[in-house]
């Protein structure tokens, strides 16, 4: 069996307890243990970024960008590798997990090129005689906590803007995928960054996490999941006086006017809903059909939600890849008999799968469900369920589907499928969402724009692209006089 240290000052730092990850695909292939860290490896590690700090930020653009060029250069190299651990890992399909880990490269190379484009103002002072600059610095030592769902990108898109704009980091990634992290740590280690600008420390989030964010030496939090401990981390950081970046839930809405394209509207809906095995923050389980297309739209949708092939993550062929754990199956379950009992009518799946008939394999698989005839106020589309479960809802016209899209405590993707400029211009003003997605799914894929959303979804600044160096960079105004 594998073991896997931390990293901690650019070494192996060998942890007091180590815990066993295994493949939900295939509960009997475990694929290594990890190491699971104490407050003790957290202070170690905040202490190698705080003395790597000074020599870090001030080292010059050039060092940074050509670090963030290797890191990109070996992700792409390796990324049939690094997408088959991640497949394995977390359970989505193959194709999908090359996918992240490719977009984990290029968004090391994007920021390769942000270390160069860094720019500020100079402004004449209202004083005569004085010049007035504004540019930006580093803040400090950073702490990022990171969810199972994305293992490789959500890493990379904090990781990214941290050493480009000459952050020292500590990553603590979630407990369901330490090995994505793992690997990426050891690229990372080999760029040619200096010893503590960048540590990984695994383990729980109420012990890791929880010292990471209450560490006085650590400036900023950037965190991704789920609403609960999102708002608990916000608090903590509040009251410490920390810079926070939270990206958390979402119960996102995907409406369908009359005048769409019924194919194509179904296509996009089918991948809102469950690519990922609906495992994604932009999932849509909210499908908002207006009255004179809904029959033909959910005949359409059932059918082809039936041939979603559910099997092994790293198999030829299959479309949807196992659900990441038992407690997850579980809650899945549980959103299928809270939605029965309120109700609306199952359409698909709704039961486990057993998709190693006679192998003796075992793994955590959910057949793609789908609710039809289900009204707004059903918990099944208030609460985030986070798995491959979609409930269509059917509305008068446009205005009680924007009115529907928009009741709910989240804003993270919104997306309408028509063919009326009036009514995608209408959408984009006011769908309260971080991200409209028009004639598309809910996924917002791109790794140089903003991503992120409102409402319950988000708090603190935007992630990714040019609008990253908000969080991880604080300014300075400076008054010279010559
Ligand atoms: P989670 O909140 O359980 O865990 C996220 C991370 O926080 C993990 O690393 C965990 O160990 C850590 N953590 C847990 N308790 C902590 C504490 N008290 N202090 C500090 N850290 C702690 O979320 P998850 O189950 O890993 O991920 C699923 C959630 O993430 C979903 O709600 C999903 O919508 C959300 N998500 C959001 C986005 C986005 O960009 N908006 C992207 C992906 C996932």
């Amino acid at each position: 069996m594998l073991r896997y240290d931390n990293f901690i000052h650019g070494e192996r730092s060998p942890a007091a307890a180590y815990a066993a990850n295994t493949n939900p695909s295939d509960l009997s292939d475990v694929i290594g243990e990890y190491a699971q860290g104490d407050t003790g490896d957290v202070n170690a590690a905040v202490f190698a970024a705080k003395t790597a700090f000074p020599a870090w930020s001030t080292s010059g653009v050039q060092a940074r960008h050509d670090a963030l060029e290797k890191i990109a250069a070996e992700i792409h190299a390796r990324k049939e590798a690094l997408g088959n651990l991640l497949a394995r890992e977390e359970g989505k399909t193959l194709p999908e997990a090359i996918g992240e880990v490719t977009r984990a490269g290029h968004i090391f190379k994007f920021f390769a090129g942000e270390c160069l484009r860094l720019a500020g103002e100079m402004l004449p002072s209202v004083r005569p005689g004085v010049g007035v600059e504004v540019s930006r610095e580093p803040v400090g030592v950073v702490g990022l906590i990171t969810p199972w769902n994305f293992p490789m990108a959500i890493p990379a898109w904090k990781i990214a803007p941290a050493l480009a704009f000459g952050n020292c980091v500590v990553l603590k990634p979630a407990e369901l995928a330490p090995g994505c992290a793992w690997a990426l740590a050891d690229i990372i280690l080999r760029s040619g960054i200096p010893a503590g600008v960048f540590n990984l420390v695994m383990g729980q989030g109420r012990l890791v996490g929880e010292a990471l964010t209450r560490h006085p030496d650590v400036a900023a939090i950037s965190f991704t999941g789920s609403v609960g401990v999102g708002r608990g981390i916000s608090a903590v950081c509040a009251q410490l006086g920390k810079k926070i970046q939270v990206e958390m839930g979402g119960k996102n809405p995907q409406v369908v006017l009359d005048d769409a394209d019924l194919g194509q509207a179904v296509e996009l809906c089918a991948q809102s809903a469950f690519y990922s095995t609906g495992q994604r923050c932009t999932a849509s389980s909210r499908l908002i059909v207006t009255d004179r297309i809904y029959p033909a739209f959910i005949a359409a949708l059932q059918a082809r939600v039936q041939k979603i092939k559910v099997g092994d993550a790293r198999a030829i062929g299959t479309d949807m890849g196992p659900v990441v754990s038992q407690s997850q199956l579980e809650q899945d379950l549980e959103y299928v008999d809270i939605g029965r009992s309120e109700g609306a009518a199952l359409a698909v799946g709704g039961h486990p799968v057993d998709c190693h008939t006679g192998s003796g394999k075992k793994g955590y698989f959910m057949a793609p469900t789908l609710f039809v005839d289900s009204l707004p106020s059903m918990r099944v589309n208030c609460e985030e369920i986070f798995g491959p479960v979609a409930s269509v809802i059917r509305v008068k016209d446009y205005e009680e589907a924007l009115q529907v899209a928009n009741d709910t405590p989240f804003g993270l993707s919104a997306g309408i499928a028509t063919a009326s400029l009036k009514h995608v211009m209408h959408f984009k003003r006011h769908a309260q969402a971080g991200m409209v997605m028009v004639n598309l799914p809910t996924a917002g894929v791109d790794y140089h724009v903003p991503f992120g959303g409102r409402k319950a979804s988000s708090y603190g600044p935007r992630e990714q692209g040019s609008h990253a160096q908000e969080f991880f960079t604080t300014v300075k105004t400076t008054y010279i006089h010559a």
